[in-house]
């Protein structure tokens, strides 16, 4: 019996970069495959995404003909496990989408797809930083601000898959608040995502700065830095505190680059955490940084993929 344990193809698809390895059923990756590949233009269709995938994953199935699903996490709203794609953002031309059954057509495997914050949730859940916890809110901090929801040890999707919008919950209500993307004033993606980070930055010292040379600055001399991060902070424990004081969940866990700047950032949430939760919830709440650097997601597409297999 050589394969035992289950063979799946788990994949990560963001907007300009996609990823793909071969997982076991602990979560072992080998073979791993990286892409840039332009998803995020407002023309790409349907049939572009499927060629894209497909020619991205036929030289890892050949490979290993014992593969026994695609598991995959893609930046969208699904309709529970449909593999369905109701919207995404970034690719305005796709609606009711059927991703998951189209591929699996096209490749003569199954595919299964879900929302890519909730996949970097599982993938923390079941090998990160929140193993053991039944509840989790997964916090990813990238071009965007996402988040992804596990109650009672299953995902937690929403009627249309958009449940969870973390980076949309607003935080500043001030007149000159920044504008976010979504086109509301004062939300949280607004001042903590990679891109609002940098342009913080920029305001402030009039320099144009990646965020992660920013990051590495506010760790030693740089007050504008140093500012931009706190600020973010500040943000965020905001908005960590109205989604605690909703959901009575006790731990909190956060990925992407923003948290090679840790140390000056979980104490400036923390405490502004604590300042905004009612008094029964403070000092009860965990906030941990993920310990699975940018595999959080790609692990847990893998997770819910052989799930659905080995039942
Ligand atoms: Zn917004």
């Amino acid at each position: 019996m050589k394969h035992m344990t289950s063979l799946i193809l788990a994949a990560d698809i963001g907007g300009t970069n996609i990823r793909a390895a071969i997982m076991d059923s602990n979560g072992k990756l080998s073979h791993e495959r990286r892409q840039q590949a332009l998803l995020s233009s407002p023309h790409t269709s349907e049939s572009d995404v499927i060629d894209i995938l497909a020619d991205f994953f036929r030289p890892l199935l050949q490979q290993e003909p014992a593969l026994k699903a695609i598991g995959m996490g893609f930046p969208g709203f699904f309709i529970g496990q449909s593999g369905i794609l109701s919207a995404s953002p970034n690719l305005p031309k796709l609606h009711q989408f059927k991703l998951a059954e189209r591929l699996s057509n096209t490749l003569n495997i199954a595919v299964i797809v879900q929302n890519d914050a909730l996949c970097a949730a599982v993938g923390e859940q079941s090998f990160g930083a929140a193993q053991g916890h039944q509840n989790l809110l997964h916090i990813t901090l990238g071009t965007g601000v996402g988040g992804g929801l596990i109650l009672n040890n299953t995902p937690y999707t929403g009627e249309s898959g958009m449940a969870m919008e973390f980076g949309h919950l607003r935080v500043c209500h001030d007149a000159d608040a920044n504008l976010c993307g979504c086109g509301a004033l004062g939300c949280v993606e607004s001042y903590a995502s990679a891109t609002a980070i940098s342009a913080q930055y920029f305001k402030l010292s009039g320099v144009q700065r990646c965020s992660k040379d920013i990051y590495k600055e506010a760790l030693s001399e740089g007050t504008h830095a140093k500012d931009v991060i706190e600020d973010a902070g500040h943000k965020l424990g905001m908005a960590i505190a109205e989604a605690v004081k909703l959901l009575d969940i006790h731990t909190i866990s956060i990925s992407g680059g923003f948290i090679g700047a840790w140390s000056l950032l979980h104490p400036t949430i923390m405490e502004s955490l604590n300042k905004n939760l009612i008094p029964p919830l403070q000092g009860k709440i965990e906030v941990l940084p993920s310990i699975l650097h940018d595999d959080a997601g790609l692990l847990g597409a893998g997770k819910l993929a052989n799930m659905v297999v080995s039942t």
